[in-house]
Order: C-alpha cells, then structure tokens, then sequence
C-alpha cells in the first residue's frame, strides 16, 4: 500500500488538514506500506517554502514523517505540459476565453449531476472568428479538457457507493499554471500511490480524475474520502475560528500528544484524555469503524 498527504503550502495546517493526514498515515501504516507527502504547490503566489517547512514539522509533531523526499508539484511542470499534449492529440483539449464572472454568471443554470461550479461549455465550440475577436481584446485563453457526458462510479471505502458525471474541467489556468485535476492524477500516477485518502469535499471532482486518468491510460487508486472537521457554525474549519493549529493549541497549553488524542478520539479511537502515541492509534485503526459523518467541533474547544 502507498498512500500519501497533499497540503497546498499555503498557511499552517489546522486540525482538519491533520487528521486527514492522520487518517491517511494510519490506513498505510496499519498495512505496512509506504505514507509520502507531496506539496501542491502549484499556485507559487500563496505557496512558501515557509509553510511547507511549517507544515512538514506540524507532521513530524505529531508522529508522521513521509518515507520519501517530498515531492513538489512547483518542480513538475513539464509532465503536466505532456499530459496535456497527449490529451491534445486525442482531440480532448480546447481554449477557454472565459473569465471568472462569465463562468459564474453562465452556470447559474443547474446542471443535473455535474460537480460544483461545472463549467457550461461556452467556448467549447468558438468559431476562428470568435476565437480570434478573444485574442484581440487581449485575452488569455485557459485549456479546457472536451469532456463527452462521462460518467464513472467510485466505489469509495468511506463515502460509499457515489455516481457522478464530468464537466469540462481546466486543465491549464490561463496565467499558465497547471490545474489541481490535471496535476493530482498525473502525480498519484507517476508517484504510483495505491489508496487516496483526502477530505470528502474532493468527492465531486473525483470523476474528474477518474477521467484523466482513463484518457491517459494511467491506474485507478482506490479512493476514501473523509468527512470534513466542521466549525461550532457549520461551516468547514478555517484558521480564522480560534485555536486550530498546532502552534495556537501548544499556546492554550495542549501538547502534540493532547492534540493527537483529541484527533484520535474524533475518529473512535481512544478517549481525549489518553495520553497515547501515534503507534497505539495504529493498532486501535480499523477504516471500516471510522465515524462516516463530519467531526463538528463545539465553541469550548476553540
Ligand atoms: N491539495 C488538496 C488540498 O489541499 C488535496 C488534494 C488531494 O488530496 O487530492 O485540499
């Protein structure tokens, strides 16, 4: 089994991001496999080497230190660039002139089962004409993968059995980035992760890459996805609701151990007040047992 961690390092990781790294170390370690950590540090405006070095250390805080070097997306450019070629040759690819506001204005219209924020194909099929009158305002075309009403079924070790379809999704930005969509698959591939396991707001878009990956013939992981860790309000867990980091928490005076049996007792566990190690989570680990509903913290615990 190899499975991995994929922070963007943007910020410092909360309790969120960690148990889902938590998650995923104890699902490969309970098997004996290999758990590696890959930063997605695509967008190199809101990414630091700062916040990779902060978050590595939040990681090796708690017990969970990857078995390889780590990978960064920032350095692996040119194997999204041919992925993006061999989708080109099979005709899949077009230039999206769109800008953020068309887009949202566009897909105001409901789309059936497609993903959150599907795009509605506005430029799939520009005329010379009207690509050309795009270029002359001066804009930058994002690319587009030509999706062809596909749909896939995950059969997802957490989230159960969940059906969805595919829009056509960006796979390079138009500042020239490549897209999350794009670069996940290619790196799960080339990295050859066998089980994925991220939060579950990724769901939506893993018929996305369940699609990248069939055109570009590259192997399936077997997905889990996890319930977020929600706010006392609902609203998924940011930094911005109190004591969440490892940093905020050790200045309330919880330890690394404290913060470890409180994420060990969210997910059925032990009890908060165990004072335990990462290894006595592993032996406790069974994902079939994990809680399938979101972990909602309470106004005390921030
Ligand atoms: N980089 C993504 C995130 O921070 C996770 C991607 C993944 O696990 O597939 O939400």
């Amino acid at each position: 089994m190899r499975g991995r961690f994929a922070p963007s390092p943007t910020g410092a990781l909360h309790l969120g991001n960690l148990r889902t790294a938590l998650v995923s170390w104890l699902q490969v370690r309970a098997d004996g496999g290999d758990w590696l950590v890959r930063m997605e540090d695509l967008d190199r405006v809101t990414a630091s080497l700062d916040h990779e070095r902060d978050q590595l250390s939040s990681l090796a805080a708690l017990g969970m230190t990857p078995d390889e070097p780590v990978v960064r997306q920032s350095e692996r450019f040119d194997r999204y660039e041919d992925a993006i070629s061999t989708l080109r040759a099979q005709g899949r690819v077009y230039e999206c002139f769109c800008t953020r506001r068309e887009i949202r204005e566009a897909a105001h219209a409901p789309h059936g089962e497609l993903p959150d924020g599907a795009y509605p194909g506005t430029c799939r099929e520009l005329s010379t004409t009207q690509r050309a009158a795009r270029e002359a305002e001066g804009r930058q075309p994002a690319l587009r993968l030509r999706a062809e009403g596909e749909r896939f079924v995950i059969d997802d070790l957490l989230a159960g059995r969940f059906e969805g379809g595919v829009d056509d999704v960006v796979l390079r930005r138009n500042d020239g980035v490549p897209a999350y969509n794009l670069a996940v698959v290619v790196d799960d591939a080339a990295q050859r992760i066998s089980h994925v396991l991220r939060g579950d707001d990724l769901l939506t878009s893993t018929p996305r890459q369940c699609l990248l990956q069939d055109l570009l013939t590259l192997p399936r992981p077997t997905y889990a996805h996890l319930p977020l860790v929600l706010a006392p309000d609902g609203s998924r867990l940011a930094k911005r609701h109190g004591a969440v980091t490892l940093q905020d928490l050790a200045e309330r005076g919880v330890s690394p151990t404290g913060v470890l049996a409180r994420l060990g007792a969210s997910l059925g566990l032990c009890s908060p007040r165990d004072s335990v190690t990462i290894a006595d989570l592993v032996v406790e680990f069974q994902l079939e047992t994990l809680p399938r509903t979101p972990w909602q913290l309470q106004s005390t615990d921030l």
